[in-house]
């Protein structure tokens, strides 16, 4: 099999559309959760899932498949969703057969988040969607969508909770209770959050679970105003929440950094600040390069101007209490024209006011964009 996602995975994403895993950029599913009755049902035995099976079943290399996004950049030396499926993230997949088994489960179950992030839109965050004006982009799950995850919780082995804010939102509370009802000894439980607020509720379950089931992955980007800018809230309040998470359970955990126009140039302070801020981080993730919206991307820059600024980062050496992954930052390509500058400089300014903060005083690289 091509990749095993196809055999194993489905997504259900904001909005509550279905796909394959979260690299599907068409949604090559046509589907939703507003038009089936059962996952279960519709992931075996869909004419439309069965279709895109027999569809890949022949290919063998990631560039055949327009359809993937991360196959799409395959070519430039990134890792694949297929080979973070097939190698590292799931070694142990290695033993199953290529039967069609529903393991991996990814879910959002609103776009429910207090934060705005500059590169984030109503699809993803209610704050978003008000700040727009778009208050019909506010999803949530309604109890006979809820009961279709819930049927599925048993046979999993891997589930992934996304927002939106996943502690946000009580119904991931709900799902992690009947999954500890039905399913406590699940190989692996992702939860990627931004780390603002996480309920009591919320600790009494995760503590339920052991620390080795649980992945957890807390998206900061910056530090103080560059975080408060890029992210539309208190960097401290983040730091005393994830202190707050270490006093009350035994969890250590991933920072996953958003890595933008913005704040690539403190990337690496950035990493030496949440090391001595936060107590219970042992390792961080810089691998999420923004291409798109891509008037945030760090591709803006030239290329000698992010030669520059990624050198010390990849030449930084690992501390013994907390890896990095830096993979992708060293491939970052320079969009190597000046015709985003406008859209930039218009976006720059708008959360500048939103803010009312001036992110060029904080970041003075931003300067160099478009001379
Ligand atoms: S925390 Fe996540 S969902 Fe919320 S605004 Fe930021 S990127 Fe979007």
């Amino acid at each position: 099999m091509f990749c095993k996602a196809f055999n194993k995975s489905l997504v259900v994403e904001p909005g509550k559309t279905l796909a394959v895993c979260c690299s599907d950029g068409s949604r090559m599913l046509k589907s939703s959760l507003a038009d089936i009755t059962s996952l279960s049902d519709f992931f075996y035995n869909s004419k439309r899932y069965n279709d895109i099976r027999e569809e890949v079943k022949n290919l063998t290399s990631p560039t055949q498949y327009d359809n993937c996004l991360s196959c799409q950049r395959a070519d430039q030396g990134y890792d694949t969703e297929m080979k973070v499926m097939n190698e590292i993230k799931f070694p142990s997949w290695k033993g199953y057969n290529n039967s069609i088994d529903l393991k991996f489960l990814e879910v959002t179950t609103s776009n429910i988040c207090k934060q705005s992030c500059v590169m984030c839109g109503a699809k993803y965050s209610s704050t978003h969607a008000k700040l727009q004006g778009e208050l019909g982009h506010i999803s949530f799950m309604d109890e006979r969508e809820m009961e279709m995850i819930y049927q599925v919780l048993p046979d999993i082995d891997y589930l992934c909770l996304k927002g939106g804010e996943p502690f946000a939102d009580q119904n991931n509370l709900k799902i992690l209770t009947r999954l500890y009802e039905c399913n406590p000894d699940i190989k692996e439980i992702v939860i990627v959050s931004n780390g603002q607020n996480i309920s009591l509720p919320f600790i009494r379950i995760l503590n339920k679970f052991s620390p080795q089931q649980l992945t957890l992955g807390f998206s900061l980007d910056g530090v103080d105003e560059v975080y408060n800018w890029q992210r539309g809230s208190e960097y401290s309040k983040t730091v005393d929440t994830l202190n707050q998470l270490t006093k009350d359970t035994d969890l250590v955990y991933s920072i996953l950094n958003t890595v933008t126009v913005y704040s690539l140039p403190s990337l690496l302070d950035t990493f030496e600040m949440h090391c001595s801020d936060l107590r219970g981080v042992n390792h961080v993730t810089s691998s999420n390069i923004v291409w798109t919206p891509a008037y945030t991307s760090c591709a803006l820059y030239t290329q000698s101007q992010i030669d520059d600024m990624i050198g010390p980062i990849m030449e930084f050496k690992d501390t013994p209490e907390v890896t990095w992954n830096r993979n992708g930052v060293d491939k970052i390509k320079s969009f190597g024209n000046n015709n985003l500058v406008e859209a930039f400089s218009r976006h720059t300014e708008k959360w500048n006011n939103i803010r009312k903060l001036n992110i060029y005083d904080h970041v003075p690289e931003l300067s160099w964009i478009g001379k």
